[in-house]
């Protein structure tokens, strides 16, 4: 998952300030590396760098990126090693020109497209699979306009992929055919801002203007938002984790409200896997919003259990398990005065390992709490992602390889239960057929290479 954002807007001066602030806004989506290009004229400088974006960046690397258009990354690595190298925004020089590429999701048909094009000579300076696209957008701009060129680009690659480019004097923004990861337009007074998601409009003063849809090209140039392409659209399949856990509560994603899913969630949990308990928690902060909405509807109070210290990054989020084993000890404490003698339900938006769950129970357990029922507001992870999540062998998943009894020993809890599969598509509320939910139910909208997983073409593609 990476968070991109580009900004159309000329004549407005610290563009590269306002993608800037876009991404400090879309941090939570990757934190390894940031980067920010800036078009002047079809000419293009960037800076990007490993860390996050207020590490990158400061008033005099800002200043340099001076241009009428402007886009930016947050990166956390799916393809490709946790170095600058891989940071993006990736910049090619081709035959016409420049482009700037920023990309979030995954190519399940990278490896066999980069074997072809270094068998054809092609020279790849990253381990990335957005390098693939942005040298083969690069190939067909030879002989074809850009937008002609992104989409015979497109027409070769497989996978999950939200695009912002720059050009020229244009900055396009691009969803794959099942609109996996999200993609929405927001509306400047001097411009437009496409982006990963619409938190960052108001902070930028933009208004959310819509989703870019599935499999639909958009072009900003002279002042003009246009579609491009809009007939690629295969069958939606939004990523249902986005909803669950990645996304901001305060982010609209496909004309559904992100908050408002997690609270369905909560409340249909509730209902799904009752429990009697003195108070519900929250393993914050994703699972903040579904605990509020379990409260409600159970009638049981909620209250604070967990204190999250908010300059340690996401769990999850980190590269390697070295690194998320040492997080979850510094992020989370417990507020004993408020668990000892309590039967607590903890609220957590999903269990991936199971390692985060077992180490919170036994926090809450040795501060006193009398009893520690787990409820997740997802359904069990069964599969690995290949559309741009970092969960790459379902050996490292624990509800692949064990049921919901030995997961509940393991963690150490009085009692566990999850959403169904059917209560997630009721909480986001865009019905199956518009959801990717193959982590939950290994029903991958677009096949994927041979890793031992279990293959199933969904809902979606029909
Ligand atoms: S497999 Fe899971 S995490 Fe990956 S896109 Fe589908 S729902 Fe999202």
């Amino acid at each position: 998952m990476c968070g991109i954002v580009g900004i159309y807007a000329p004549g407005r001066k610290d563009i590269a300030r306002a993608v800037y602030y876009g991404l400090h806004s879309l941090q939570h989506r990757g934190q390894e590396s940031a980067g920010i290009a800036s078009n002047k004229d079809g000419k293009i400088q960037y800076y990007k760098e490993m860390g996050l974006v207020q590490e990158v960046f400061n008033d005099e690397i800002i200043g340099r990126l001076q241009g009428d258009i402007s886009i930016g990354h947050v990166r956390y690595s799916t393809t490709g090693e946790s170095y600058v190298a891989n940071a993006m925004p990736l910049v090619v020089y081709h035959k016409g020109g420049s482009l700037a590429l920023a990309h979030n999701g995954n190519l399940v048909n990278a490896r066999e497209l980069r074997d072809r094009m270094q068998d054809n000579g092609v020279i790849f300076q990253t381990s990335i699979d957005s390098e693939v696209m942005a040298c083969l957008i690069a190939k067909y701009s030879r002989d074809n306009d850009m937008e002609q060129a992104i989409q015979r680009t497109l027409e070769e690659v497989r996978g999950s992929y939200a695009l912002v480019i720059t050009c020229g004097e244009k900055l396009i923004g691009v969803r794959d055919p099942y609109g996996i990861r999200p993609l929405c337009i927001g509306k400047l007074p001097d411009g437009f801002v496409i982006s990963s998601e619409s938190c960052i409009f108001p902070l930028i003063g933009a208004e959310f203007l819509r989703d870019v849809e599935p499999g639909e090209m958009v072009t900003v140039e002279n002042g003009q938002l246009r579609t491009v392409k809009n007939g690629g659209k295969k069958g939606r399949a939004v990523c249902s984790f986005e909803y669950v856990y990645l996304a901001r509560p305060d982010s609209d994603m496909d004309e559904k409200s992100v908050y408002i899913a997690r609270s369905n969630a909560g409340r249909i949990l509730a209902k799904e896997q009752p429990v009697e308990a003195d108070m519900v928690i929250a393993v914050p902060d994703s699972g903040t919003v579904a605990a509020i909405g379990f409260a409600e509807e159970s009638g049981i109070p909620f209250g604070e259990g967990l204190i999250k210290n908010r300059y340690v990054g996401r769990t999850f989020i980190q590269p390697d398990q070295r690194m998320r084993e040492q997080s979850v000890k510094m992020k989370l404490n417990v507020l004993r005065d408020n668990v000892r003698g309590k039967r607590i339900v903890m609220i957590d938006d999903s269990i991936v390992r199971g390692t985060t769950s077992g180490k919170i129970v036994k926090m809450l357990k040795e501060a006193g709490a009398t009893e520690v029922h787990v409820r997740i507001s997802s359904p069990p992870v069964t599969h690995s992602c290949h559309f741009g999540i970092d969960t790459p062998s379902r050996k490292n998943l624990v509800a692949a390889n064990h049921s919901i009894k030995e997961i509940r020993r393991m963690i150490g809890a009085d009692s566990l239960g999850y959403l169904s599969v059917e209560g997630l598509w009721e909480a986001i509320g865009l019905g199956g057929c518009s959801i990717c939910a193959a982590c939950f139910n290994g029903e991958y909208p677009i096949a994927v290479p041979e890793t031992g997983d279990k293959f199933v073409l969904g809902k979606a593609a029909v």
